[in-house]
């Protein structure tokens, strides 16, 4: 066994502590990572604060993880020590069914066992369920691990692991490139790096968050425009106006507004998870053949590609660096939109 320092929620209204975890002894096939730095992501605090139902304690929390490979298994080929590497979502999946074998592995028909608060035999994490990167050390199966290419440093890559490829999976499915109009409402975590990716793919990219305040922000990150949702000239102005839109905000939005800015054939995808369900009218699908989609993360290889898009392009995540015992109070700050623009801890601090 492994042993590792770790920050774990005890209980949905509780308050992060250290707390020391134990590793599973390398397979031939695993690989164990040093980790250096860990994003926050908003699906960490729905899933620690029991937003979804069900979550398990303790619950220590993190999938936006970069690191330093600091032992292998007998059988491991495509990572070695002293490799920088990153892990996302996911750490298993059945690796047989038909997602799997088209490198889909977040549709996994058995599921896919995400990287914490997933149920696993005690012999793969002890304790019964996936521990995740808050933490200083992880062991995880060598096709669930990513190469972080040199050129983008550790911390501002973490985010990527999940922020980056949840909204580059859409943005390829969708082909935003030039000539496509694409707007991305919420300007957090995810809705950022959104920004950055799709302008650099070439499309025309418009933010749509609650106010002005990160519009300078957002022209710097490549929009082309940027508008307030308060104000509701910017629905009255924006109809009719976008191929693609994706929605990463984490609460409820009026959908049939949004849905009134889709071109003929538009999509509108959902990326925020909220717990509520939301409503949509049917005519607003209706006219214009209009789309509402969803999507979740990407698969391990679109992960690596996005990473080397990434790295091609200079990009990596905005980042506030915060130490270990910060947590609970970054948590609230992302809760009220007041992070630029990605929480990540510095695992040193541990
Ligand atoms: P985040 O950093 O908190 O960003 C969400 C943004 O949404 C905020 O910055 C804000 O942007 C906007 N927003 C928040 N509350 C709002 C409200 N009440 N009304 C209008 N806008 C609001 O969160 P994140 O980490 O990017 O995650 C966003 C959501 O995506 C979460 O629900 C998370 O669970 C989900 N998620 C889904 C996937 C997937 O695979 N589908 C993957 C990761 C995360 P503005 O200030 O610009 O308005
Ligand atoms: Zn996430």
């Amino acid at each position: 066994m492994h042993t590792a320092a770790a920050y774990a929620l005890p209980a949905p209204d509780g308050s992060f502590e250290k707390v020391t975890i134990q590793r599973r002894e390398l397979g031939p096939h695993d690989v164990l990572i040093d980790i250096k730095f860990a994003g926050i992501c908003h699906s960490d605090i729905h899933t620690a604060r029991d937003e979804w139902g069900g979550s398990r304690y303790p619950c220590v929390p993190g999938h936006e993880i970069a690191g330093v490979v600091a032992a292998v298994g007998s059988a491991v080929t495509r990572h070695r020590v002293g490799d920088r590497v990153g892990v996302g979502c996911m750490v298993d999946s059945c690796g047989v069914c038909a997602p799997c074998l088209a490198d889909e592995e977040q549709y996994c028909t058995a599921g896919a066992t995400m990287t914490y608060d997933s149920v696993v035999d005690p012999a793969v994490q002890p304790g019964g369920h996936t521990l995740g990167g808050y933490s200083t050390r992880i062991v995880v199966t060598e096709n669930f691990v990513v190469a972080i290419p040199e050129g983008i440093g550790l911390d501002v890559a973490a985010p990527l692991l999940c922020a980056g490829v949840t909204l580059y999976s859409p943005l390829r499915h969708w082909g935003a490139g030039p000539g496509k109009k694409v707007a991305i409402i919420g300007m957090g975590g995810l809705g950022h790096v959104g920004v950055k990716l799709a302008a650099a793919m070439g499309a025309e990219v418009t933010v749509l968050s609650h106010s002005l305040s990160k519009q300078d922000d957002g022209k710097l990150f490549g929009a082309s425009a940027y508008y307030a949702t308060s104000d509701k000239q910017t629905f009255r102005e924006l109809r009719g106006r976008f191929d693609l839109i994706l929605n990463t905000v984490s609460a409820n939005l009026p959908m049939d507004d949004y849905l009134r800015l889709l071109n003929l054939d538009g999509t509108l995808v959902i990326l925020g998870l909220p717990e509520n369900p939301i409503s949509v009218k049917p005519f607003n699908l209706a006219k214009y053949r209009r789309s509402l989609a969803g999507s979740m993360i990407g698969g391990i290889a679109q992960t690596q590609e996005m990473l080397n898009f990434c790295a091609e392009h200079g990009i990596g995540a905005e980042i506030e660096l915060i130490a270990a015992d910060e947590i609970d109070g970054a948590y609230d700050r992302v809760v009220a939109s007041d992070v630029r623009y990605r929480f990540v801890i510095d695992v040193s601090t541990m």
